[in-house]
């Protein structure tokens, strides 16, 4: 029964959220319907869901391990390296695809782009206009 509650605190938190999260941003969002949740828990429950194919996992050097609802179609990220929040990029930039060695076949790729998101950009801004 509490396990239950506690796997659908996990599906509500991205049912709720439009970007990839982490473990550590899940198991904060978790809390506020589960308190007692706690990181070993969202991991099992982060695991069962990809298993079951309603979570994909995402990996990069920068932003980490993330996770986001498997409906969205192929897609790409934007990594904001100022708050280290993953958003979606819809839609795919690569219309070429790139000249493979002799015999390799290509059936997916993974791109990311890094920099500094608006909410970011916005706030360095206003700090530079309004220094404390
Ligand atoms: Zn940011
Ligand atoms: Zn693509």
């Amino acid at each position: 029964m509490r396990t239950t509650k506690q796997k659908q605190a996990i599906e509500t938190v991205f049912l709720n959220s439009d970007r990839p999260l982490s473990v550590e941003e899940v198991t904060e969002r978790a809390r506020e319907t589960a308190p007692s949740i706690n990181t070993a828990t969202v991991y099992r429950n982060l695991k069962t869901l990809v298993d079951s194919g309603i979570l994909t996992k995402i990996c990069s050097g920068q932003a980490g391990t993330l996770y986001e609802p498997n409906h969205s179609g192929h897609h790409h990220h934007f990594h904001c390296r100022t708050c280290g929040k993953t958003f979606d990029l819809p839609g795919c930039p690569l219309s070429v695809q790139p000249k493979l060695p002799e015999g390799f076949t290509a059936d997916s790729h993974e791109l990311f782009y890094y920099g500094i998101c608006a909410e970011c950009a916005r706030v360095g801004v206003d700090q530079r206009v309004y220094p404390e």
